[in-house]
């Protein structure tokens, strides 16, 4: 699960981590109420206005209806104008950018509607690195990644830089140890207070990392203040779904309109799915089978659309669910129902799909394969409906029937 960077700013904040002061704001009103405490705080008169949505790259991205308001704004008046020319910039801003559709490399062509901002103190830039704790799932660690690249993307300093990231492995016994954060603090070339800052910074991530079962803690870019302390200046964090019962608080931060609705629908139903980006619908149960129907079409040449494993005891509901959920995907070609029978029986399977495409119709092949606990009966149902479906013996002939009744492999 991921949250906006305010939220993270909030949770790091709560720690001790530096982050600069902000506010969050869902009007132009509250925007420009936010601007002066912000100001009246850190004596200077620069605020930065930012868009958030879950995704990167707000810096040089623009908004749909406004071409020239990027995702973050800097909006710095001249000392004597005062806070008051300071709040009308902000409310101008934040009017233009609330509602708006905000383009980045990260939202697709489309963009992200924007409906909250965060109003932030200025902040006097002399260095942006970027640091990062992930898991790295071959060394089932954490670690620690740094760069002195900071402000642009990783992975575009792993492709063109490699020899720019630092990293460190988190023991999870111990922590990251106090040796680290130096060694991490000299290869990034920090010296005095600000390598002082930053190893007290980087600690308390590590820990936090561990504390709250993140995935990923990004901040790009931490930067160097002109005062020679680190500071937060964005912040990215993500949970393992798997832990967020331990994190009740963290659980209740996410943000639905933030979710792909398909996916939203699926959680509300209790089926696993996962929209991918081929062509072949799959309905299976199990998630192993799952896997080993997504694998066979792909060796047939086919590219699957979806994951989606009803679970071991759905109902004809839920079945029905997933099969609207998968058909409504606008670029399944064509549907597998691929169905082992154990805990689930297959006459139950077969009442979810001739209940579903009565609700929502079936205009695309559909291939089903039943083996297992009441096969028989489930064959039966689907004949007497008269619906027009492939029946298949096993999962290769399945895929391979789909494959075929929908074109062929690509290319
Ligand atoms: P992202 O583009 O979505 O990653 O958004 P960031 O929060 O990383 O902001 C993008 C860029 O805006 C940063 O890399 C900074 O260069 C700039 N920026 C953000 N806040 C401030 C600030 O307080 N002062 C200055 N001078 N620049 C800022
Ligand atoms: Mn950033």
């Amino acid at each position: 699960m991921k949250i906006h960077e305010y939220q993270a700013k909030r949770i790091l904040a709560a720690r001790g981590i530096s982050a600069p002061l902000g506010r969050v704001a869902a009007t132009a009103d509250e925007a420009a109420a936010a601007v002066r405490p912000l100001i009246e705080e850190s004596g200077s008169p620069v605020v930065v206005v930012k868009a958030q949505i879950h995704a990167g790259g707000r810096g040089k991205g623009a908004f749909k209806e406004h071409p020239d308001v990027r995702g973050v704004n800097v909006v710095a008046v001249g000392v004597d104008d005062g806070p008051a020319a300071a709040e009308e910039a902000v409310r101008e801003l934040a009017e233009k950018m609330l509602g708006g559709a905000l383009v980045t490399i990260q939202t697709g062509e489309e963009g992200k509607v924007v409906n909250r901002l965060y109003i932030e103190q200025g902040v006097d830039i002399t260095q942006e690195l970027y640091l990062a704790v992930l898991l790295d799932r071959a060394a089932s660690r954490n670690i620690v990644m740094a760069s002195t690249e900071g402000g642009v993307e990783i992975e575009r300093v792993a492709e063109e830089a490699p020899e720019k990231i630092l990293r460190a492995e988190i023991d999870p016994a111990i922590g990251l140890a106090p040796f680290q954060a130096n060694e991490l603090a000299h290869g990034l070339g920090l010296e005095g207070d600000a390598a002082k800052s930053f190893r007290r910074f980087v600690a308390a991530l590590a820990e936090t990392a561990t504390d709250l079962d993140t995935d990923l803690i990004e901040i790009n870019p931490l930067v160097v203040t002109s005062h020679g302390q680190v500071t937060a200046l964005d912040g990215k964090m993500a949970f393992d779904d798997n832990a967020l019962f331990r994190h009740p608080d963290i659980a209740e931060m996410a943000d639905e309109t933030e979710e792909d609705p398909a996916e939203l629908r699926a959680k509300s139903a209790d089926l696993s799915y996962i929209k991918l980006d081929g062509t072949i619908g799959c309905l299976v149960n199990g998630a192993g089978l799952a896997m080993a129907t997504m694998d066979t079409i792909k060796h047939v040449g086919g590219e699957p659309a979806n994951f989606l494993d009803v679970g071991g005891g759905a109902d004809a509901d839920q079945v029905a669910t997933g099969f609207e959920i998968i058909t409504s995907d606008p670029n399944v070609k064509g549907i597998f129902v691929n169905i082992f029978g154990g805990i689930m029986r297959c006459d139950v399977i077969a009442e979810g799909v001739v209940e579903a495409v009565g609700r929502v119709g079936l205009d695309t092949p559909l291939v089903v394969r039943l083996e297992g606990t009441n096969v028989e009966a489930g064959k039966r149902i689907l004949k007497e409906s008269g619906l027009d479906l492939v029946a298949a013996d096993s999962l290769s002939d399945g895929a391979a029937k789909i494959l075929e009744l929908t074109g062929g492999a690509p290319g």
